[in-house]
């Protein structure tokens, strides 16, 4: 009988557009010990930074620790100006990709339909996609949270197998909490989360129980405790309180 505390705790961060490559190294290199404590503690630690900063972080971080592309195309080459596909990133032994970040949606008309094709190539070259979903102030005040959220899994797993969805990881991230301070309560995250894995048990059966979901919009040491005591949030992804070694470490702290 499976119980949700078989899933591993995930730590994400995201960086989004800052630190030089520099920086990012220095930041790889002192977050080696941390990957051994969360090691310890059977938590996976890991950040995605910008794709000039994939490289170095791959090089000098522990072998341990998950490094992310913040997108990826879905094609292999051509002519897609601005874009990097899946084999540039395997090339750097990046596995793991987030697909649909709400930025991206929102700068990028990153669509349902294009995420899809997203995770279908990560998983078809079995890579990890971080699948974000989330639902904007409007849609939450309008009480549309789950069909948005409902229509985002749907779309965005489209067609998949449950062999596939294996090591797929769910990132719930009302647009309205990222970056804003303005955190969801514990009882929303749970709620939206078990929404969340209910559908991807409908879609794909008892599978769902083992795929990791994630909370993220404005977690920080302070908070982070509480959205891992519930039930249905495996981790979260963490922009602004991930960019301090710091603070990352107390993030990490406070959920060992
Ligand atoms: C994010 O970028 O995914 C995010 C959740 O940002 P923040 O933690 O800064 O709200």
């Amino acid at each position: 009988m499976w119980c949700f505390n078989m899933r591993k705790k995930l730590l994400l961060g995201n960086w989004k557009m800052n630190k030089l490559a520099s920086e990012a190294k220095e930041f790889a290199i002192a977050s080696s010990p941390l990957v051994n404590k969360a090691l310890k503690n059977n938590i996976d630690l890991g950040v995605a930074p910008t794709y000039l900063s994939l490289a170095q972080v791959k090089q000098h971080a522990h072998p341990n620790m998950i490094v992310a592309a913040q997108n990826v195309h879905f094609q292999t080459s051509g002519a897609f100006t601005g874009e990097i596909s899946i084999p540039m990133l395997k090339e750097f032994a990046i596995t793991w990709a987030l697909v649909g970040h709400s930025e991206r949606r929102t700068y990028d008309n990153e669509t349902n339909e294009k995420c899809n094709a997203k995770v279908k190539a990560l998983l078809a070259e079995k890579m990890v996609p971080v699948y974000c979903v989330g639902e904007t102030l409007a849609e939450f005040e309008a009480g549309q949270t789950k069909v948005i959220v409902g229509t985002q899994v749907r779309d965005g797993l489209k067609d998949l197998t449950a062999e596939q969805v294996k090591e797929l990881v769910v990132a719930y991230e009302p647009v309205w909490s990222i970056g804003t301070g303005k955190n969801a309560s514990t009882e929303i995250a749970e709620d939206v989360c078990k929404f969340i894995r209910d559908v991807l048990k409908d879609m794909f059966g008892p599978i769902a129980e083992e795929i990791r979901i994630l909370y993220g919009g404005s977690v920080k040491p302070e908070n982070i405790k509480a959205y891992l005591s519930c039930p249905n949030v495996d981790g979260a992804l963490v922009g602004g309180a991930s960019l301090k070694i710091d603070s990352y470490e107390a993030l990490l702290n406070n959920i060992i």
